[in-house]
């Protein structure tokens, strides 16, 4: 038996889709456990405190700053901080669980630097186009606001090099059999269509 590595880091451009495949790996795959981030940015409705994240104040962030509690943290789309708890990670390590974590490229990199020893996975949309139409589709920015995330999109596919595997979004259960196999779980057969 190959030993598998405990800790996967799953990262992408934006609108790629990773809340999406992040969504169905959990109900599809509660075997996989995921790394609960800290963050300073309001619960929206549904979302759970202590499940989707930690919901903390500034003050409370800043405080666990201070105490060099975050494995890695960032500020993400300019507006609220996200952090990975070195606590969490290593709860779930010491319980011999295979953890996922799930963050944007500036925290992957720096995982990357204090343990180059985890899986690094680059979720990839099928194409530059399939980006700039996701984006279009959602009709939630203006132009200006596009322009300025097609940018963003394209130096974060700039970094797909920095990561040990590619994976494509072309399909969101096929993509999820792909990663949870890589994290050394039997994927479940795909439905037709
Ligand atoms: P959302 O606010 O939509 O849940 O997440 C926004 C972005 O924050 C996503 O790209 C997500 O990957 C990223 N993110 C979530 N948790 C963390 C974290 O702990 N650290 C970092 N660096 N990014 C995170």
């Amino acid at each position: 038996m190959s030993l598998m590595p405990h800790v996967t880091v799953l990262a992408g451009p934006t609108s790629v889709g990773k809340s999406t495949l992040s969504r169905y790996i959990r109900s599809t795959y509660p075997e996989v456990h995921f790394s609960v981030s800290a963050t300073t940015r309001p619960a929206r409705p549904g979302e759970v405190d202590g499940e989707d994240y930690l919901f903390i104040s500034p003050e409370r962030f800043d405080q666990l700053l201070a105490e060099d509690a975050f494995l890695e943290w960032a500020v993400v789309h300019k507006k609220h901080r996200y952090g990975t708890l070195r606590s969490t990670v290593e709860e779930a390590m010491a319980q011999g669980k295979n953890v996922l974590l799930e963050i944007d490229l500036q925290g992957a990199r720096q995982v990357r630097e204090k343990m180059p020893e985890a899986q690094f996975v680059f979720l990839a949309p099928p194409s530059f186009d399939d980006l700039v139409t996701r984006l279009i589709g959602r009709g939630t920015e203006d132009e200006e606001e596009r322009q300025r995330r097609l940018e963003t999109a394209r130096i974060e596919l700039a970094a797909e090099p920095e990561f040990d595997v590619t994976i494509i979004n072309d399909d969101v259960e096929r993509a999820a059999a792909e990663l949870v196999a890589r994290m050394g779980f039997e994927p479940k057969p795909q439905t037709e269509g």
